[in-house]
């Protein structure tokens, strides 16, 4: 009953709203520094767990004329520890969350890390792009002294006109495996790096009022102007309830990571394939938009601390 009347009072700001996304999304062609987040699940094949190269050269394809349109581009990739099973063989029971096989998973990511670079620069190559390679963990942004020195690379690879390429350091760091899919991490480093758009290519559509695949009621949300309180809550039900891997708790602190910090963010399904980053730029009505909202009391180290 009171799921209904939520439900209502979001139909009845709907209608006002959906002008305001549109014309707000309109001006995203015009944003400059852009953190693309991908994760394993979008770059595999779902049916055996490999690797999708097609998927991988559209998206080198995407972000090279990203680049070539004047804009500075950060790519956020997970996809370390599939490759490395990939090349191992292994099957793909060796993903699943059990602590005790933590280390087999980061010896995947030890060996797939390098391997998925590689992959990452001859794609980039045909492109005619370079990249960098960039491995952090969560200590990276609270310590100051890593967190100047990310900064710094990352300042001066974007001037190289590189696109940096950032992983979680699997193997000195877990945090990604528990949270899943690197949306933390891209949001931190959207934050850190002063981005004005961060794109989270992903397997789900974007933030419903609840999880889709167990309520058919559920409504999808294409515009958060405000991230409040209600919206924060809604990702606290839905991960209990197993939005899986990357869930949309871990989305909506991403969200406020980034929108506090003064960028906005999208959540975009791949499913018709990583094209819909063009979408975005061409202010398509795709994903959940959440828009930038800088808050000055915003301290992203304290909310990093408190959080994770
Ligand atoms: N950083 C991990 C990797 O690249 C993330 C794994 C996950 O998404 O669960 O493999």
């Amino acid at each position: 009953m009171h799921f209904c009347q939520q439900l209502f009072v979001q139909k009845e700001v709907t209608q006002k709203e959906t002008e305001e996304n549109l014309s707000y999304r309109s001006g995203l062609k015009n944003r400059k520094r852009i953190v693309v987040k991908i994760g394993s699940s979008s770059l595999l094949h779902p049916e055996t767990g490999r690797l999708d190269y097609h998927r991988i050269d559209h998206l080198a394809e995407e972000l090279a004329d990203l680049k070539n349109q004047g804009k500075e581009v950060i790519l956020v990739s997970s996809g370390a520890t599939a490759v490395g099973r990939e090349v191992l063989g292994e099957d793909r029971g060796i993903l699943a969350h059990d602590a005790g096989r933590m280390s087999r998973k980061q010896a995947c990511a030890s060996i797939g890390q390098a391997r998925l670079i590689m992959i990452y620069q001859k794609f980039f190559e045909e492109y005619n792009q370079l990249t960098g390679q960039v491995l952090m963990t969560k200590t990276t942004i609270v310590n100051p002294t890593s967190r100047e020195n990310l900064e710094g690379t990352i300042e001066e690879l974007l001037g190289l006109g590189v696109i940096p390429i950032v992983n979680e350091n699997d193997v000195v760091a877990t945090l990604e495996y528990k949270l899943g899919d690197n949306d933390s991490l891209s949001a931190m480093v959207a934050s850190i790096l002063k981005a004005d758009l961060l794109i989270l290519l992903s397997d789900v559509d974007g933030l419903y009022t609840d999880d889709p695949r167990s309520n058919l009621h559920a409504k999808f949300i294409e515009y958060v102007p405000q991230l409040t309180e209600e919206i924060m809550n809604m990702g606290k039900e839905t991960t209990g309830s197993g939005v899986g891997t990357g869930g949309m708790n871990t989305k909506l602190h991403a969200a406020r990571m980034a929108t506090a910090s003064g960028c906005d963010m999208l959540i975009v399904n791949t499913k018709n394939g990583v094209g819909v980053i063009a979408d975005v730029m061409n202010g398509e009505n795709v994903g959940t938009l959440f828009r930038a909202n800088e808050d000055p009391t915003f301290d992203l180290i304290e909310y990093v601390e408190e959080t994770y």
